[in-house]
């Protein structure tokens, strides 16, 4: 029944000096989610996604409801400003119908004139609007200005007649791609994937980068990979890149020289080392972990130092560091990575787990045993980075 949504936003308004530059870049994002199911525009402190079709309003309410940058919308019923007071009624109606389907009886009309031309005052309009609705549905509705159940808005601005009574939350935040690119490496698990929507959620642009060791790794790996990344696309609209790097030659070497409990330990250290120099060559801000303190043995406050260590000069960030675990699959449900994420196959690191890890490593030991894997390991690093695939996500 809606063919409108009204979108508003909050934080971004804040941003007195960049606010048209953090207007475009949300609108952008809007348009590049809602896709071809719409047409987004924007007028004074708004903005609306017109509908091509009717049926598609359940999909894109889902869409915008985790876009960041929007703190609430409304599907709205939209006239123009020269619609008779009847066809305004003929809306109003069919909201109160939905309200009483609902149960919602108590009404109070709320209406914003920000088109001064229009005529009669705000408080007019809310008073005769009332009356159509009360008059017509005799005996229905009781009138509240303070405890109403069904808020009856009607807007009026330079760009039509907006008539609303369901404010959906947005997920809030700042619009992606105003506060830096970053490179998130992705592992297929149940963590990176909530860390890169977490800084989406300040503005980062996410890209992402994953490591594969066939034949340990085949095709099931790079599907998930490259659906958990295009599912996370619809959060930051534009598309971005997959990085896939080649490992398994330098696991092969750190199998075949250094002390097995160090393995996960100097696996990481290397990813960490090609996910660097990637982010570097793509003038990337900084790197994203979906790393929480203490959850398992690489995790240690310990390990994250010798790991950490590796990484010279770009900010590792670890959006989930002291988050519970339930807590982040709490959100990995919320925005739907997590059916994908627990599809079983394996990833680089589980196809050559030690049998006992290192739970405390020190980092003298750990770049001892790097020294073991000399001198063929920076040839092997390049190689790495040389040929990494880039998928457009
Ligand atoms: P996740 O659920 O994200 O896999 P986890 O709790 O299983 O996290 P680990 O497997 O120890 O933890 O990995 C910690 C972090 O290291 C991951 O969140 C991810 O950012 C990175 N990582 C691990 N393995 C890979 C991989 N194969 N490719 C890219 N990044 C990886
Ligand atoms: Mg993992």
């Amino acid at each position: 029944m809606f063919r409108n949504i009204l979108v508003r936003y909050d934080e971004i308004a804040l941003k007195k000096r960049n606010r048209g530059w953090f207007e475009d870049l949300l609108l952008n994002n809007i348009r590049s989610s809602v896709g071809e199911l719409g047409s987004a525009g924007k007028f004074r402190g708004r903005m609306g996604v017109e509908l091509k079709s009717e049926e598609s309003l359940k999909e894109v309410v889902n869409r915008l409801s985790f876009i960041p940058g929007i703190s609430s919308f409304s599907p709205a019923f939209k006239l123009p400003l020269s619609a008779p007071w009847d066809d305004i009624v003929e809306c109003a109606l069919k909201l109160a119908h939905e309200a009483l389907v609902d149960g919602r009886t108590v009404i109070k009309v709320i209406c914003t004139r920000s088109n001064k031309r229009y005529p009669g005052t705000s408080i007019e309009i809310q008073q005769k609007l009332a009356e159509s609705v009360l008059t017509n549905l005799e005996g229905k509705f009781t009138v509240s200005m303070k405890k109403y159940t069904f808020a009856l808005e009607i807007e009026i601005d330079t760009n039509g007649i907006f008539l609303f009574s369901r404010k959906i939350a947005g997920i809030k935040g700042l619009p992606s791609g105003c506060a830096g690119e970053y490179l998130s490496l992705l592992s297929g698990g149940i963590d990176s994937p909530v860390a890169s929507f977490m800084t989406m959620r300040r503005g980062g642009r996410i890209h992402y980068i994953s490591f594969y060791s066939p034949p340990y790794t085949g095709e099931e790996s790079m599907k998930k990979l490259e659906d958990l990344a295009g599912h996370l696309k619809k959060y930051q609209g534009v598309s971005t890149k997959l990085f896939i790097a080649p490992l398994i030659d330098i696991q092969l070497l750190i199998k075949a020289r250094c002390h097995e409990g160090y393995r996960t330990i100097l696996f990481r250290r290397m990813m960490f080392k090609i996910a660097e120099k990637i982010a570097i060559a793509n003038k990337f801000d900084a790197l994203i972990t979906g790393e929480a303190l203490s959850q398992v043995a690489s995790q240690t406050i310990e390990n994250l130092t010798c790991i950490n260590d590796a990484v010279k000069t770009l900010p590792v960030i670890r959006p989930l560091i002291t988050s519970e675990k339930s807590d982040t699959i709490a959100i990995a449900e919320k925005i739907g990575t997590f059916p994908i994420s627990i599809r079983n196959c394996p990833d680089s690191c589980t196809a050559f787990l030690p049998k006992s890890p290192i739970i405390r490593g020190k980092l003298e030991k750990v770049l001892a045993e790097e020294k073991k894997l000399e001198p063929e390991i920076s040839y092997l690093l390049e190689e790495s980075v040389k040929n990494v695939r880039v998928v457009n996500v």
